[in-house]
């Protein structure tokens, strides 16, 4: 008996197994159902935008722990793609040859045959605009975890608009899994030990970093306040009222410019004087007229 052994040196990045990464059952075919898929399938949220974000990500990562994260996500969602997808050809089959099925979606009916395409729910071409991907692991981990949570919502308002049980079986499964994801990502961050508010290496301007400006003043008309919360309250918090409209009255009452004592280079009036972000209490809100009214003495 002839032996033969295969010496591999070089490993494909992907390979494909003739097997869905959970079954796909579809009772009644339902074509406008089968259009909403599509969010998922070539959407902003959707399983190959997930995909090429971790991947990509992934790709650009030097840390060889939460690289194997990326690459393990990234990939898992690249079999969602093909889950959803066919989810989504089964539920739009009978726009080929249906004519009232085919107003459901008449770019997949006419262009597709039936088919899905890389396109949105819209008929939008899926676009790398969608993919957030900055080189910088914590920033990218963070639009991961919101990337996970909207994927997580999407699936649930399909949920809502469907009475297939099978359909809600898969959709089910989908949805979870991107919690299970929001949850490694959140726990990989985490575990980066970096404070949450310390992003990139150059620190924010101290005292500016925590002036809050009350930017939007007044009551509404259905009664939304001026809000205090653990946002803009509290004893880090400077509260700043309506900066702008302070602006009108002095020049020193800028908030734009870092004050003289944080080392800003730019905190400076044509006049040379350094230019003072509001320290004191907050000044009564005057309104736009008032204001003119003053500088115009
Ligand atoms: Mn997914
Ligand atoms: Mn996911």
């Amino acid at each position: 008996m002839h032996r033969t052994v295969v010496t591999i040196t070089t490993l494909t990045m992907y390979h494909h197994i003739k097997q869905l990464m959970y079954s796909v059952h579809v009772g009644t075919p339902d074509p406008r159902f089968g259009n909403m898929l599509l969010e998922q399938f070539g959407g902003a949220n959707g399983e190959l935008a997930a995909a090429m974000q971790y991947s990509v990500q992934g790709l650009n990562c030097d840390d060889p722990e939460r690289k194997d994260l990326l690459m393990d996500i990234g990939t898992e969602e690249l079999s969602h793609l093909e889950v959803v997808g066919t989810l989504a050809r089964m539920h739009l089959k009978p726009l080929k040859s249906d004519r009232d099925a085919a107003h459901a979606d008449p770019l997949i009916a006419i262009a597709g045959g039936g088919g899905v395409a890389l396109h949105n729910s819209m008929g939008n071409a899926w676009t790398a605009d969608y993919l957030k991907i900055t080189g910088e692991l914590d920033v990218d981990l963070r639009s991961n975890i919101a990337a996970e949570a909207r994927a997580k919502i999407v699936y649930e308002r399909l949920i809502g608009f469907t009475d297939d049980p099978g359909t809600i079986d898969t959709l089910q499964f989908l949805m979870s899994r991107e919690i299970t994801h929001m949850k490694a990502f959140t726990a990989a961050l985490e575990s980066m030990g970096k404070p949450a508010f310390s992003i990139g290496y150059i620190p924010p301007t101290p005292k500016l970093v925590n002036q809050y400006f009350n930017d939007s003043t007044g009551v509404g008309d259905r009664g939304e306040p001026d809000a205090r919360g653990p946002w803009n309250d509290g004893s880090e918090w400077e509260m700043v009222t309506a900066p702008a409209l302070q602006e009108l009255t002095s020049y020193k009452a800028g908030t734009r410019s870092p004050t003289e004592d944080s080392g800003g280079s730019n905190g400076h009036s044509s006049d040379g004087k350094p230019l003072r972000a509001i320290r004191e209490k907050p000044q009564a809100v005057e309104t736009a007229k008032l204001a003119r009214k003053k500088t115009k003495k």
